[in-house]
């Protein structure tokens, strides 16, 4: 009866301190509050046939599979669409980032989580890290396995995604990305693998924006931006993308051209033609390292009148192109933007 007693004590004190050690990680005053925003992607997917479909499930759907999120936060949530983020486009950029600042201005919440695909998400990051003007903590997060998967991998990241915008050292960071237990800031990140339950790495970029920065971007009376494009480069590229984005009226493109941003002859007599007419053209490059940089290269791009990428891989020069284009058509402060990051406009 004893040695009951004793093993009933070592029991419950077994219990009190693996309770009390879960306990650290909660609070003890009132929960941070946290608005949810949900766009789709991979986390709000479905199994199919041939394998699954992004943008199915509801937001109210996701959360009742990871109940412990409410031992961290207090949440609210809205559908703000429901697609796959190959589908995210300007036109859902600039009402979610107005919504943005609309909920952390009101006072109301203490941070932002947004769930979103993976393809795009470092896009959608960057385009909110240039027009969110608060400091308090914005994330992205996401999933690589459908929702109904038995290994959904989803609420994982969820649960990192609250237990990380909750801490006080999230404020006044860029906006994040979450996947599983890795987050990554909206500059850096890029997604570099197709598959991998891990697919989202980073790069070096020359600066760093935290979103409470005043980066000069309000695009709270903007409808609309320049349309921009992407021609992609490879050996002895012909004209052909270049000229359909001139003909039909594109203001700026990105040329993610071969090694330190370089064109074919053909693509950069070109190019300097379209550039003489008006349009913007960025030379940056396929290659994921290093960036490309005016000084050092093959191109003149003074003489040509196109405006190197520094840092910024293509998909986020397009961003900051359309932004910038919103703004001024004056290339040198173009160029500034593109080699000093925006602090110098604000
Ligand atoms: N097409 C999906 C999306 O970006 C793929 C991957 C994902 O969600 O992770 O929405």
């Amino acid at each position: 009866m004893k040695h009951r007693l004793h093993c009933f004590a070592f029991l419950t004190l077994a219990v009190l301190l693996f309770a009390s050690s879960c306990k650290k990680e909660t609070f003890d005053g009132p929960l941070p509050k946290v608005h949810i925003i949900a766009t789709g992607g991979t986390i709000a997917g479905t199994s199919t046939d041939i394998g699954y479909e992004a943008g199915k499930v509801s937001i109210e759907t996701i959360l009742q599979a990871v109940p412990e999120l409410t031992r961290y936060a207090e949440l609210d949530y809205e559908q703000f669409c429901n697609i796959g983020s190959q589908d995210m486009s300007e036109s859902i950029w600039l009402p979610l980032a107005k919504r943005v600042n609309q909920v952390l201005e009101s006072g109301k919440y203490d941070a932002v989580l947004i769930t979103h695909g993976t393809d795009t998400m470092e896009e959608t990051a960057f385009f909110l890290n240039l027009t969110i003007h608060n400091p308090k903590p914005v994330i992205l997060v996401g999933s690589i396995r459908p929702s109904d998967a038995a290994d959904a991998d989803g609420p994982a990241s969820l649960l990192k995604a609250v237990q990380t915008i909750v801490k006080p050292n999230a404020v006044g960071k860029e906006v994040m990305c979450c996947l599983g237990s890795k987050v990554y800031e909206a500059g850096a990140a890029f997604k570099n693998d197709t598959h991998s339950l891990d697919p989202l790495s980073e790069t070096s970029v020359d600066w760093y924006l935290p979103h409470n920065a005043d980066t000069g971007f309000f695009i709270d009376n903007l409808e609309e931006l320049p349309e921009v494009g992407i021609a992609y480069g490879y050996g002895s590229n012909s004209t052909v993308a270049l000229e359909a984005f001139v003909n039909a009226g594109y203001k700026g493109i990105v040329f993610a051209g071969v090694g330190d941003g370089n064109l074919s002859q053909a693509a950069l007599d070109f190019a300097a033609q379209a550039a003489k007419n008006g349009v913007m053209i960025v030379r940056s490059s396929r290659v994921p390292y290093g960036g490309v940089y005016t000084e050092g290269g093959e191109v003149d791009d003074e003489k040509l009148g196109f405006i190197a990428s520094g840092s910024l891989s293509p998909q986020k020069s397009r961003i900051l192109l359309m932004l910038v284009l919103s703004a001024t058509r004056d290339i040198d402060v173009i160029r500034s933007y593109f080699r000093q990051g925006v602090f110098d406009h604000a």
